[in-house]
């Protein structure tokens, strides 16, 4: 490969400060505050699992308040493919803001907007056209969703409302968003009244680079053939289903779903907010199954993880028909929509990704966190180990004992958050063997040490 190494991509300054940076202390009251004040995701405000406060972040280091640096296995979920502090986001971000910060995208346009549209419509797989731009994931989902509906009423076919999503998938946070969620994990019970009642099938058996037979898609087909009539859209994440567990199933799932999908008049959504921009190997995970979706969402990893930017992509038609039939506009708009801020920094991050081999790199990463993280189907508590690309999963066959963990993890030097029984790894492209090595040991090292329990 055209080996691009850790140093020509982040700053050489402040690595070598790396190892003497002891002498600034954590002020106890920032997190006296925090636990006093402040919300965290999914989280108590009675929690013991403890928060640690970040001083700032370089390449693939966190540096702590009181300086202690912990080598970043998250990425920020699945957004910092870069590492942090990236002198060209820097500069990109930088630079747009001498022009300016933001302007409203009602009547107005702007460069950074469309030229980060365009690329994505060059990047993406072929027939998605239109891009609308959104805040977050579940944004771009909930507009997904929207866009589905609205593109059936265009077509005369108003009853198609209603949504076929995967058990154990993961769409995001919002109510529409949630209404495709797994039930049980997304708490479906909790927010009866609230949420639309939407169709699940299994999740798929077929694990990755495992053929599929049709009795894989039988509960698919038999809700698609029973009730396709109220169904708007399939919505599923291709090939991994990242926060609703962690799994990676067959691409050619998603193919026969594509397939089914357009038997009976359903449309497909691609969810790519976790999987976008080469973090399972292909730049999206659709490109495993070669199929091309008719909407498709991306988040997460667009900006490099500078800032929050989404976008949903769909194909001419979609966004034709909803164009010419009545209301004849799309029924959306953030009012932070296209930010120009957000949208150089995509820009910049797109481009920068596509400027090294990326696919080599990542391909790289797999084969490290295959060897790394192979002793630990060995040990009696793990239930399974999966890689595929830049991912690393550990799945025990308990919940892991999060204070004590979380606090075992950082005290190795390195931040990993795991979740229920999974702990898993997405480090940066950046990531060097030695670096991910670390990674991949201090996972081994806490479950042989019990801490996990
Ligand atoms: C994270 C995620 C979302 C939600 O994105 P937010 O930016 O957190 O709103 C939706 N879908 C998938 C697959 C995700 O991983």
């Amino acid at each position: 490969m055209s080996k691009i190494s850790t140093q020509t991509l982040y700053n050489k300054k402040s690595i070598k400060n790396r190892n003497n940076c002891m002498t600034s202390t954590q002020d106890p009251s920032l997190l006296a505050d925090d636990k006093r004040h402040v919300w965290h995701p999914y989280s108590s405000t009675h929690s013991d699992v403890p928060v640690f406060a970040v001083k700032s972040a370089e390449g693939v280091y966190l540096t702590l308040e009181d300086g202690r640096q912990l080598i970043d296995g998250m990425s920020s979920w699945w957004c910092a493919i870069h590492g942090y502090n990236m002198p060209v986001l820097n500069h990109a971000i930088r630079q747009q803001l001498d022009k300016m910060a933001h302007v409203m995208f009602g009547g107005l346009t702007h460069a950074p907007a469309v030229e980060l549209c365009k690329k994505l419509v060059e990047i993406t797989p072929e027939r998605l056209e239109t891009v609308f731009l959104a805040d977050s994931g579940s944004v771009s989902v909930e507009i997904a969703m929207k866009m589905a509906v609205q593109y059936w009423h265009a077509r005369q076919r108003p009853s198609k409302q209603k949504f076929i999503s995967l058990k154990n998938g993961y769409h995001g946070d919002t109510i529409g968003a949630m209404s495709v969620c797994d039930p049980v994990t997304g708490m479906h019970t909790l927010f009866n009244d609230m949420l639309a009642k939407n169709y699940f099938v299994p999740s798929p058996t077929c694990t990755f680079g495992e053929p599929c037979q049709a009795e894989h898609l039988k509960e698919l087909s038999l809700v698609l053939e029973g009730s396709h009539d109220s169904i708007a859209a399939l919505i599923l994440e291709p090939v991994v289903q990242g926060a609703g567990g962690m799994k990676f199933y067959s691409a050619a799932y998603v193919a026969q779903a594509k397939t089914l999908c357009e038997k009976y008049d359903v449309l497909l959504i691609a969810d790519e907010i976790a999987t976008g921009f080469g973090r399972s190997g292909k730049l999206f995970a659709c490109e495993h199954a070669n199929i091309s979706p008719d909407i498709m969402c991306v988040g997460k990893s667009l900006t490099g993880g500078y800032m929050t930017l989404a976008a949903t992509l769909c194909t001419k038609e979609i966004s034709d028909f909803i164009s010419d039939n009545p209301p004849h506009i799309f029924m959306h708009g953030p009012t932070f929509m296209g930010n120009p801020l957000a949208c150089s920094v995509a820009l910049a991050s797109i481009k920068l990704l596509l400027s090294y081999n990326w696919q080599a790199k990542v391909e790289r990463i797999e084969g490290w966190l295959s060897k790394g993280l192979e002793p630990c189907n060995h040990i009696e508590d793990v239930a399974d180990v999966r890689v595929l690309g830049a991912i690393g999963v550990v799945e025990l066959k308990n919940r892991v004992n999060m204070p004590k963990l979380q606090q075992a993890f950082v005290d190795a030097g390195v931040w990993i958050r795991p979740f229920g029984t999974l702990i898993y790894l997405m480090p940066p492209y950046i990531i060097e063997e030695p670096e991910l090595n670390k990674l991949t040991n201090a996972i081994i090292d806490v479950i042989n040490n019990g801490k996990h329990r």
